[in-house]
């Protein structure tokens, strides 16, 4: 297979600062479409996998991003999606089987597949060859698995929606956060400040559970009706028996147990985050009101596309930080230290 030389910032062993760097590209096959990225999102994810915080191994030099947004730069023979100058996003996968059970009910994020769903970075695609992310200036993947940007959208402020926005979409549809519904948000940082536009699009009443009270016009300004220092114990008190659903986006562990007091009987708390240590349930923080503690993984692509024309629909987008890519490296330092308002995006004409 012949290959094209791209441009992108990769890290070039675990936990090394990023770096420019080429990478190759596919060519073309029949439902290919190239993408000409214009923007990539910093996800939490990606720093987690630079870092080789999820375990051994990785495909280094590895280039992260899945919250891509960019334009069509040219359709493979057999393409009937897509056209050439049309707006496009990938997320965080690029592949599935296509055949089992979960790929053919349109959530091929739990594809049963051998490969499992082909993650858009970190990743060994059918052809054998590592997959490489967003962090870079061209992108060459199936057409079945991009997404359409609607128009009303920004790209810049588009490409965090990529993963941050129906990663936080997916749970409040599937737990119908709705009118009628009090729905929390634990951590304001890139999927929680997506989580309160969207839930109170959707019609809940929403309360975020910051660190502090630093960000709390942010948060009401996105939708929040109340907003609360986790850091002082009388929150605890005060919302205890309170939330139908929790949706914990934090990054860090956490006394999950102290959480889950404060959902109603039957209520769910829903982890997003993904630290590197197991966390910690005590059973009767269960028992006591038939809770449950569950998990979800960002979304399917007819999910995504639907999380996608709900956001143009509600002029919802991510609030974000413009960076040109020799400034990656220091925003991953930001990201760390929960100072990000609301997700860095890499301006990609500048890798
Ligand atoms: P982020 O922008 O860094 O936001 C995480 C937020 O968590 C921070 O802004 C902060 O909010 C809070 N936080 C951080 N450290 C904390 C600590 N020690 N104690 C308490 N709160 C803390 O990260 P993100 O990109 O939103 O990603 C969040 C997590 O979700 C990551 O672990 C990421 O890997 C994971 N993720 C999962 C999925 C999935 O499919 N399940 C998809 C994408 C990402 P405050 O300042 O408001 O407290
Ligand atoms: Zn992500
Ligand atoms: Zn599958």
């Amino acid at each position: 297979m012949t290959h094209t030389s791209v441009a992108a910032y990769a890290a070039p062993a675990p936990k090394a600062p990023l770096e420019r760097t080429t990478i190759p590209r596919r060519e073309l096959g029949a439902h290919d479409i190239l993408i000409d990225i214009k923007f990539a999102g910093i996800c939490h994810s990606d720093i987690h996998t630079a870092r080789a915080e999820w375990g051994e191994g990785g495909h280094f030099p590895l280039v992260p991003g899945h919250e891509i947004a960019g334009v069509v730069a040219a359709t493979g023979s057999a393409v009937s999606r897509y056209a050439v100058g049309d707006r496009v996003g990938v997320g965080c996968f690029v592949d599935s089987c296509r055949e089992c059970d979960n790929c053919r009910a349109g959530i091929e994020q739990y594809c049963t597949g051998e490969l499992g769903n082909v993650g858009t970075y970190n990743a060994v695609g059918r052809d054998g060859e590592p997959t490489q992310g967003g962090y870079s200036t061209h992108l060459v993947v199936d057409e079945n698995y991009a997404l359409r940007i609607p128009e009303s959208i920004p790209l810049d402020a588009a490409a965090p929606l990529l993963c941050a926005g129906i990663t936080v979409y997916s749970p409040l549809a599937h737990w119908q956060a709705g009118p009628g519904k009090k729905v929390a948000v634990v951590g304001l940082g890139g999927l929680g400040h997506m989580g309160v536009k969207i839930a109170h699009a959707m019609g809940a009443e929403v309360t975020v559970l910051s660190q502090s009270l630093r960000k709390k016009d942010d948060g009401l300004r996105f939708g929040a009706d109340a907003y609360h220092a986790t850091s002082d114990p009388a929150t605890f008190e005060a919302l205890a028996g309170t939330f139908d659903l929790i949706i914990n986006t934090v990054s860090a562990d956490l006394d999950l147990n102290a959480y889950l007091s404060l959902l109603r009987t039957d209520g769910t708390l829903v982890q997003l985050g993904a630290p590197e240590k197991p966390l910690t349930v005590a059973p009767f923080a269960l028992i006591g009101g038939r809770r449950s503690f569950a998990g979800s993984l960002i979304g399917g692509i007819r999910e995504t596309q639907e999380m996608l024309d709900f956001c143009g629909e509600h002029s919802i987008a991510a609030d974000i930080e413009l960076i040109s890519a020799d400034r990656i490296n220091e925003a991953y330092e930001r990201v760390l230290a929960s100072d990000v308002r609301y997700r860095f995006v890499i301006d990609t004409s500048t890798i």
